[in-house]
């Protein structure tokens, strides 16, 4: 499971153990910036899955990655999704084409691992968020389920989302305050100056 954070991993862990599902989190995020930013959604991850005794599994944070993403993002908005090689066929026009490209990054790496290491399914935290692009995100995972052969495991997680998050709240787990990038922290900064 491609693990975002902790919050939104309570959601798709609660309804993996309605299916009997075992799951090992995944956390790829190189979109996070700064460091100690994504170092704490990290460890506070991490902490979470051993809670639960669940196997979390983590790669080093290459900032890099991401920003190569973004400029690879070009090729996308022509038709052809960079990373699978597929037409993002879910993927919504009014969707940001940084955020698709950053979506597929994350989801494509953790497809990539599942599909080496003999998983039987694949899906994302994401799909826990009311703040993501529910259908973009559904699209790209089937999309890359399609090309990998790696099964999808889907629900709308985001139904969960609510009580997850009050249940990171009980047991004070950090809920993150902005999506992750740098751009992001920019757009919640104006948005906090258009309020005032
Ligand atoms: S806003 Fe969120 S989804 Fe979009 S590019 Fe930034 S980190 Fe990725």
């Amino acid at each position: 499971m491609h693990t975002c954070c902790a919050p939104c991993a309570i959601c798709v862990i609660n309804e993996a153990k309605k299916d009997d599902l075992s799951v090992t989190g995944f956390f790829y995020n190189s979109n996070i910036h700064p460091r100690p930013e994504y170092l704490k959604r990290m460890e506070v991850a991490r902490k979470y899955f051993k809670s639960e005794g669940l196997e979390f599994i983590f790669l080093t944070y290459e900032p890099a990655d991401f920003m190569e993403t973004l400029q690879m993002e070009t090729p996308r908005r022509n038709g052809v999704s960079p990373k699978s090689g597929v037409s993002p066929s879910g993927v919504s026009p009014s969707v940001p084409p940084r955020c698709s490209a950053c979506w597929e990054m994350r989801v494509a790496k953790s497809v990539d691992f599942a599909q080496n290491n003999g998983f039987d399914f694949f899906t994302t935290t994401l799909l826990g968020s009311p703040y993501q692009d529910h259908g973009a995100l559904r699209g790209i995972c089937e999309d890359l389920s399609r090309s990998t052969g790696v099964r999808f495991y889907y629900k709308d997680f985001r139904t969960g989302f609510r009580r997850a998050h009050n249940i990171a709240r009980e047991k004070g787990i950090y809920c993150q305050k902005y999506c992750g990038c740098v751009f992001s922290i920019v757009e919640r900064e104006e948005a906090r100056k258009r309020k005032k």
